[in-house]
């Protein structure tokens, strides 16, 4: 691994991009100009207060689409457990880079920049890269959402979503269906509950329904399609009929399933008494496994694993839900250095010798592209 993926990586984690609350503004602009000083043409636009995405250009001289690479720059919160470790710091101990959003995922955009740079004489001379960096991600694509609804992007051939998994290609990933659910009764004194109507005894009856909801049939790949009840809040105070409720369920789906489909199920299956309202409809993420490029990034991954490659699917899902219909539905891989098992955890890190895997990967891959030959 070159220096400069380690050094840009140490200063993109020194940034605080927690998310909830949300700030990529200082983050983004640093690294905006770092781009623009490696040669890139940079777009940076904000969706919102210290909220920001930018697209990044390199363009190529050979007729053809350009690569394309994706990553986000917000993080989770630290959690309550305290860190053993700086979150904001850049410790490098044990071969192991510390610091919130080093597995998910800045330590990937560095990876991936820095391959860029390095290989720019190709990228010049070939058909280009793209680099789309967003904020907000965390809290459901936000970034990606108002990157794909407020601006142009550029026709791009394939996408590399750079999120953790420990460099295993991935070709897919699960949808999510965020739904929120309410019940409203009547308030009355609590000593006098029988002038009241209780939306917490309509929305326990609810969540009994729910409970025992089957949001679809199984994918081949993904497996079951899955259902949580994540919040739920109801009530002012105890003295009182609660005449409010409202509780969020998160159904992660496949692609042979559709939301709206589950969605009039799930209200069928609640009656009047629930109002359904959707939070979030991110579609599920698959590629074609016999892709000539999906092979070939297979071709370029597996001298890293000891075992045969095979079809594998990630359960969360990423920005290429609502990316790649925006971009005509190219062929999509999601693959990056951190630890997936690292990501939103205390203490994350992501290893070194996977980062200098990564830096060595995308520069093949981007070689690849170049060529022209695998667009299509
Ligand atoms: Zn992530």
């Amino acid at each position: 691994m070159t220096h400069s993926t380690l050094l840009l990586a140490q200063r993109l984690l020194r940034f605080d991009t927690l998310n909830p609350p949300g700030d990529e503004a200082a983050c983004m602009a640093f690294f905006a100009e770092w781009l623009s000083e490696q040669g890139f043409a940079v777009t940076l636009t904000t969706f919102g207060e210290h909220r920001c995405n930018l697209v990044a250009q390199m363009p190529g001289t050979r007729p053809g689409r350009p690569l394309a690479f994706t990553g986000h720059l917000d993080t989770v919160p630290l959690g309550y457990q305290a860190w053993q470790y700086h979150p904001f710091g850049d410790d490098v101990i044990d071969g192991r880079l510390y610091g919130r959003g080093s597995s998910d995922m800045k330590a990937a955009i560095a990876a991936f920049a820095v391959a860029c740079v390095n290989h720019q004489a190709a990228i010049r001379a070939g058909t280009g890269v793209v680099l789309l960096i967003t904020g907000g991600e965390e809290t459901g694509c936000d970034g990606a959402r108002a990157l794909i609804e407020g601006s142009e992007l550029p026709e791009i051939g394939a996408l590399i979503v750079g999120e953790p998994t420990a460099n295993y290609p991935v070709i897919g990933h699960k949808g999510a269906l965020w739904l929120r659910g309410e019940t409203r009764g009547k308030t009355a004194h609590g000593a006098m509950p029988e002038r009241g109507i209780n939306a917490i005894y309509l929305a326990a009856e609810a969540l009994g329904k729910i409970r025992q909801f089957e949001p679809g049939a199984p994918h081949p790949l993904m497996k079951k399609p899955t259902l949580n009840v994540g919040r739920i809040q109801g009530g002012l105070n105890i003295n009182s009929v609660p005449d409010h409720t409202q509780f969020d369920v998160d159904i992660r789906t496949a692609p042979n399933l559709q939301h709206a489909t589950i969605r009039q199920n799930l209200a069928t299956a609640l009656g009047e008494t629930v109002t359904l309202s959707t939070l979030i409809d991110l579609p599920a993420v698959l590629s074609a496994e016999d892709n000539r490029w999906i092979t070939r990034v297979y071709q370029r991954c597996q001298p890293l694993h000891a075992q045969p490659l095979s079809a594998k699917v990630v359960p969360y899902f990423t920005d290429a839900s609502l990316l790649l219909p925006a971009l005509n539905n190219p062929p999509c891989i999601i693959l990056g250095p951190g630890e997936p098992d690292m990501a939103h955890q205390t203490d994350e890190y992501c290893l070194l010798s996977r980062l200098n895997e990564a830096e060595t990967l995308y520069g093949e891959l981007i070689d690849d592209w170049q060529t022209g030959q695998w667009d299509g």
